[in-house]
């Protein structure tokens, strides 16, 4: 009996009085002007952030999983039509969805993938089944929603994800790329979504979810779904990005700024900041992160005009913001 309640005092990983919980969530970098939003749409913006942010936090406060959290407020701002994720996706250059998404547990390193859905009403719910129940990271197209159907995930039309304002966007944008080369307009709204979460345990986890680029093109993949680009974990940093995936897949983006941890003694928000207002823009690209320690200090920099952000960090300060 004695030594049982030692090993337990020994062994046991349960949360602890002095570990906090922290949370950030993203909707998306770019040139977001108030001007240009209108205040309902604001509003209405700003609700389903505070909505998704609550969702999560509960599941932390609940002793819940970093990876539930991380899950549950993606699949909130996919079920959004205000960001491009789920419904609401930007439209490719053949006016249809694909959606990609991926999420990764800090603590066991395991990650799970999906890009060029269409029919998926939750692609991080998918994701999240490649990393638990599957011996693979990534699975693409087809396959993937064969194995969503033997998952037994929901299923869609793809006209669920489409909504008037996506489709205004994409006609606009069909109207102005004219040339090939010219054809992908570079969106000045990336409205991908994504989650950082620290849990009772202090485990960290991170989730992305996307539509990609308007008028992506050829089976264009972007960062979000690529492990170490758009969403990256370990024991000691978590980051989730939002951008123009060319420039973050080419640098690596999310697992840089955990290997500037790693290796390179920086905290996350320096590395963070690093990265995406000098690494990033040094290339030509532009968008954000939101990044989280394992220590609840919540850093979320861009070097766009606005990002989507929400976040409660280990202190239990709140934050719910869009513009600069
Ligand atoms: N990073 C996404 C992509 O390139 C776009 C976004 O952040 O909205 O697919």
């Amino acid at each position: 009996m004695r030594y049982m309640l030692l090993s337990a005092i020994l062994f046991c990983s349960c949360a602890s009085a002095d570990q906090p919980i922290a949370l950030a969530i993203h909707g998306g970098a770019g040139t977001i002007l108030k001007s240009e939003i209108g205040d309902s749409r604001e509003a209405a913006i700003r609700a389903d952030l505070n909505a998704a942010l609550d969702a999560g936090y509960k599941v932390l406060e609940d002793g819940g999983e970093a990876l539930d959290a991380a899950t549950a407020v993606v699949v909130r701002l996919e079920d959004s039509p205000y960001f491009n994720a789920g419904k609401g996706a930007v439209f490719t250059a053949d006016g249809r969805n694909e959606l990609d998404a991926s999420i990764m547990d800090g603590a066991t390193r395991r990650a799970g993938a999906v890009a060029g859905l269409t029919r998926i009403k939750n692609p991080i719910l998918l994701a999240r089944a490649v990393m638990e129940r599957s011996p693979h990271v990534m699975m693409i197209g087809a396959g993937a929603e064969a194995f969503a159907q033997d998952m037994k995930l929901e299923f869609v039309a793809p006209a669920y994800f489409k909504t008037e304002h996506r489709w205004q966007e994409y006609l606009n944008a069909k109207a102005k790329a004219a040339q090939p080369r010219a054809a992908l307009p570079i969106s000045n709204y990336y409205g991908t979504v994504g989650a950082v979460a620290l849990d009772g345990k202090g485990h960290l986890a991170a989730a992305t979810s996307t539509g990609g680029m308007v008028m992506k093109r050829y089976g264009r993949v972007g960062d979000a779904p690529i492990i170490g680009a758009g969403t990256f974990a370990d024991e000691r940093c978590a980051v989730s990005a939002t951008g123009w995936g060319e420039f973050f897949i080419r640098l690596n983006v999310a697992a840089d700024i955990c290997a500037r941890v790693a290796y390179g003694n920086s905290s996350v928000a320096d590395a963070a900041d690093e990265v995406v207002l000098n690494r990033v823009p040094a290339l030509g690209g532009n968008g954000g992160v939101i990044s989280l320690d394992a220590k609840g200090r919540v850093s979320m920099p861009f070097n766009t005009a606005g990002m989507y952000r929400a976040a409660i960090d280990g202190e239990g300060k709140r934050v719910v913001a869009i513009y600069r």
